[in-house]
């Protein structure tokens, strides 16, 4: 293979595909979700770090051998976590950190989504209840969180019947699988369909944002989906009580901090801080709305929009399973996360 491989003619149907759907805060945030096809014995999958978004204006695809990373996953220790291993153009782009998860499907195309609309169920503790009611008609299944990798691929291959092609990941987003693009993209649409909820809204107090910013802090834009969580007390707790989906730990960090009456931008940061917890980009004024910290990167900015899209569609009286602080830590402590957030912080 090597230097004679050539991308097979879905490739260029999938990169299609995979802009769209990377246009979509609602389905993919920053550098999240990722998009496969399998051909000839050869899985193409987007590179860790790349955009959806960026399908057609750059190469995001890496080639990997799907024989040698199914075989590595029948192995309990971490070696499927070493995707660069399994690249078939060794020093190029590393493989997604989820290539595991999709080498576990035989289906010939696998789309896996941090689709809000999932997440908003798949976080609640009565979302395989819902999810039953949501998902009549489909041949779906729910796995628990499980951090993402081979520990997750492994989680996932269990729970599939031998037909699933939809799967809900709990406190993290959805995939999907079909034999062609299209049938994917068709699906897709389905799902999302059938999860869908009209979010709740909340208007911002300008004047009352205003007062509070300082210290790199000011507000967002009026339209912005954060501000309906501040505006909303029961959403507002549940922002503050902790981390709800890998990606908000990895680019906002642990839970969100809210902004305590007669407390500065700088005195909350460092509050959070002396707790051991990761620089916040955003902070929650109660009543008031969102602000957000000059210079916050690409994917804490998308992120912290993903944060408003969930809760909003969180409605009142549901009650949430959040990440244990030993799931934040292993996220922040993870070598292959690190590579992506440099990536991120680059960019
Ligand atoms: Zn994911």
């Amino acid at each position: 293979m090597g230097e004679t491989l050539t991308a097979p003619m879905c490739l260029a149907e999938l990169a299609r595909f995979s802009a769209r759907v990377g246009a979509d805060p609602l389905l993919v945030q920053g550098a999240g979700g990722n998009t496969s096809v399998k051909a000839d014995g050869v899985m193409w999958i987007k590179a860790s770090g790349t955009l959806l978004a960026d399908a057609l204006a750059k190469d995001i695809f890496v080639p990997c051998d799907l024989a040698a990373m199914r075989a590595a996953l029948a192995h309990p220790d971490g070696r499927a976590d070493q995707t660069e291993a399994f690249s078939l153009r060794p020093g190029g782009l590393r493989p997604s950190i989820e290539t595991s998860l999709h080498a576990v499907f035989p289906h010939a195309v696998v789309v896996h989504v941090h689709c809000v609309n999932t997440i908003a169920l798949a976080i609640r503790t009565d979302s395989p209840k819902v999810l039953t009611a949501k998902l009549a008609g489909f041949d779906w299944a729910f796995v628990p969180y499980t951090k993402p990798g081979a520990l997750l691929a492994r989680a996932v291959a269990a729970a599939m019947g031998p037909a699933t092609d939809v799967l809900v990941l709990g406190n993290h987003g959805l995939i999907v699988a079909a034999e062609t693009v299209a049938a994917a993209e068709t699906l897709l649409g389905r799902v999302v369909a059938a999860l869908s909820v009209p979010p709740r809204r909340g208007k911002p107090d300008p004047q009352a944002l205003a007062a509070r910013a300082a210290h790199g802090f000011a507000a967002l834009p009026a339209d912005h989906p954060l501000h309906t969580v501040a505006i909303h007390p029961d959403l507002l707790r549940a922002a503050e009580a902790g981390s709800l989906y890998p990606d908000h730990v990895l680019f906002c960090g642990v839970g969100a901090v809210v902004l305590h009456p007669h407390e500065t931008p700088a005195q909350a940061v460092a509050r959070h801080v002396a707790a051991g917890r990761p620089k916040p980009p955003f902070l929650l004024v109660p009543g008031a709305g969102a602000l957000m910290k000059a210079g916050a990167s690409a994917g804490a900015v998308a992120l912290t929009r993903c944060l408003g899209d969930v809760l909003s569609r969180v409605p009142e009286g549901a009650t949430l399973t959040y990440l244990t602080l030993a799931q934040n830590a292993e996220l922040l402590d993870w070598d292959a996360e690190k590579y992506r957030l440099a990536l991120d912080a680059a960019r």
